[in-house]
């Protein structure tokens, strides 16, 4: 059988080991994945307990995705570039690190938009670990312009540095990117602003969008945050972090097993958990 599973502390609120389950038994695999608690000063025992038992592949959350790099044989170029690792394939016992939450949300992105997305202009809210890989997929993919704003501005700057290798674009304060918001044709928020408990926040005032917006927020709890709502109001297209969580999911479980996976059945199954 092969093993496969998630490391993080805490994680048992973890869904992956749920959505990949269910696609091994869809699909009719000899696999299992779970989740596995591992504190922080345990991270090398877990990353060697890899190899010792033969997992075949692993998902890394927070707070392990950066510290891992160091016990890996190898990362790819994303990763690198990202700085972070969300997925570890075993070859054989050479472990292998690469990061699928960028191209997952740019993935949700593409089909939601149908259009090429060149000629977009995009403004990024938020400038944590989420924000770094999908502006580095974003702007490796190509749009116009990123700009970022971000409560701490000197977070925001640094990314816009790393991103501007790939892509113009500018560190904004939140209050000039709610002025200048009818600017932007994609508006995605990866901050933890209105996720639940807090679901009476939200991260940006939507009063200056324009209609046909798209707008994303990675929150997927609750599935429609205050902002989504506003921006709906405001005529905007939504969408919820859902499509980013499946399709991360999709890249890793394709390069471990080499079989593309079902992506309406994933959803189905987030959305269930979610009770959506
Ligand atoms: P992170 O590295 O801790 O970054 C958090 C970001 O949120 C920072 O930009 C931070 O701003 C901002 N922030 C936090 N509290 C704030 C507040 N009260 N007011 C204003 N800004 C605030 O976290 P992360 O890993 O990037 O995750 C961010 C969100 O993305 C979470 O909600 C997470 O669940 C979601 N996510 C979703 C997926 C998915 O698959 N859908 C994947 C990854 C993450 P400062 O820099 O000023 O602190």
């Amino acid at each position: 059988m092969g093993v496969y599973g998630v490391i993080g502390f805490p994680v048992s609120q973890s869904m992956s080991p749920i959505m990949h389950n269910q696609e091994f038994q869809a699909l009719q695999m000899d696999a299992y994945y779970t989740a596995f608690a591992v504190h922080p000063s345990q991270l090398e025992q877990a990353i060697e307990g890899i190899r010792a038992l033969h997992i075949k592949g692993i998902n890394v959350t927070i707070p392990h995705k950066v510290a891992v790099i160091d016990y890996l044989d190898e990362i790819d170029e994303e990763a690198r570039l990202i700085g972070a690792v969300n997925t570890i394939k075993n070859e054989n016992g050479r472990l292998i690190g690469s990061n699928t939450d960028g191209e997952g949300y740019l993935r949700s992105l593409l089909f939601l938009s149908k259009a090429p997305l060149a000629t977009k202009k995009v403004l990024v809210v938020g400038a944590g670990g989420a924000a770094r890989a999908i502006v580095i997929a974003i702007a490796r993919h190509g749009v116009q312009k990123i700009d970022i704003a971000n409560r701490t501005i000197s977070k925001a700057e640094q990314l816009v540095k790393h991103a501007n290798q790939f892509v113009a674009g500018s560190a904004i304060s939140i209050h000039d990117a709610e002025e200048h918001l009818s600017e932007y044709d994609i508006v995605i928020n990866t901050t933890s602003v209105g996720m639940s408990p807090h679901v009476t926040d939200s991260p940006l005032q939507v009063h200056n969008l324009k209609r046909g917006t798209i707008v994303s927020d990675l929150i997927y709890n609750p599935l429609t945050t205050l902002f989504l709502k506003q921006a709906k109001e405001r005529g905007a297209l939504i969408d919820n972090g859902v499509g980013m969580f499946v399709h991360q999911g999709a890249l890793a479980f394709e390069k471990w097993t080499g079989i593309s996976p079902n992506l309406e059945r994933m959803t189905k199954t987030v959305l269930n958990e979610l009770g959506g």
